[in-house]
């Protein structure tokens, strides 16, 4: 089959390899039918996670057709329509039974990362039962994609962390998809304000269109400024920050509100400095997460009743054999203007 390597820092290549076999009785072997491609595979072709070793099939997102299960799998049967979780979970150990899948002692965040991911035509599952999520018959698939990562992402690490709450203010760092798919679910709670703060005008238009209320092109310097003109001098309730590099977090601690929460999305390779000297007294919550897609099944509610339409993320299209060019549009989407781009079987 093909598939797409990572080979160190800087080089990936389009590969042929062995189809993948069953391994363990709980594992399913999906047929991708349609991937895409993280921010955080960029981090990886940077060389960002010595996680991801060289030789690696990248890829933790998309959907597909259950080719082969295990022994054990119960859930699913050849021929079902399947969303593929981008944490795989075992369901028993300490961090299951907590609900925190991210951590699992012997699952979390492996695919294409410690073992082969999903850009290729055929994937290895491991805990089927519990990492894969069935489609019904009619459902926008292209769509659903953005549930493997992106939205539960920009949910439970943004929203639900950062406590966005009905009337409340609220600024998002980074209208990237990341950041943008925390704008689409943070409407769940109708906030009064929502700011969405980025140096890309275009991306701060499709804001916009997403539901912002306000959006700052933060290229001068004075984001802090203007989200304090925005807000009376207070700040907001909930800062997100969805970019994870030093200014963008500082920029947070900025523009926090009294009683406030900043909630952090962004992979962080550098450590940012902590303004206690401004902060201690301020009554501030700080979270962090991996996502756990612990909230998958209550999106894919959402999404198949048409309340949010997660498809208005997708801006470019490409068949597998031109994945290549699908990393060159999505790693250049200052000027490609790409915010997800879908890889077709
Ligand atoms: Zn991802
Ligand atoms: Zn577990």
């Amino acid at each position: 089959m093909k598939a797409l390597v990572y080979g160190g820092p800087g080089k990936m290549a389009v590969e042929d390899r062995p189809k993948p076999q069953i391994m363990e009785p709980g594992d399913a072997i999906v047929r991708i039918t349609k991937t895409t491609i993280c921010g955080t595979d960029l981090h990886i072709l940077k060389g960002d996670l010595p996680t991801c070793a060289p030789g690696r099939i990248l890829g933790h997102e998309g959907v597909g057709v259950v080719d082969a299960i295990g022994g054990n799998v119960t859930t699913f049967r050849p021929g079902d329509h399947v969303l593929i979780s981008c944490i795989s979970s075992c369901g028993k150990c300490y961090y299951c039974r907590r609900s925190m899948y991210s951590h699992c002692t012997t699952g979390g965040w492996i695919l294409g990362n410690q073992i082969d991911g999903t850009q290729a035509e055929f994937v290895r599952i491991p805990y089927a039962d519990t990492s894969l999520y069935p489609i019904v018959a009619d459902a926008d698939e292209e769509a659903l994609v953005m549930l493997s990562d992106i939205l539960p992402t920009g949910f439970e690490c943004g929203v639900l962390n950062g406590k966005v709450a009905p009337g409340s203010s609220v600024a998002i760092v980074g209208s990237g998809p990341i950041g943008l798919a925390a704008l689409l679910t943070a409407q769940f709670y109708s906030p009064a304000a929502l700011i969405m703060i980025d140096l890309d005008d275009n991306r701060l238009e499709v804001a916009k269109k997403f539901g912002a209320t306000a959006t700052i092109n933060s290229t001068d310097g004075k984001a802090a400024e203007k989200v304090m003109q925005m807000t009376d001098g207070r700040g907001v309730d909930t800062a997100i920050e969805a970019v994870g590099i030093p200014a963008t977090f500082e920029l947070c601690e900025a523009l926090i509100a009294p009683g406030g929460t900043i909630s952090n999305i962004g992979v962080h390779g550098t450590k940012v400095e902590l303004h206690l000297e401004r902060l201690w007294d301020r009554n501030i919550t700080i979270t962090t997460r991996l996502v756990d897609t612990a909230s998958t099944p209550m999106l894919l509610e959402v999404v198949s009743a048409h309340r949010i339409d997660p498809k208005l993320l997708i801006t470019h299209r490409f068949s597998f054999e031109h994945i290549l060019e699908a990393y060159d549009t999505f790693g250049h989407a200052a000027t490609t203007k790409a915010l997800k781009v879908i890889i077709e079987a």
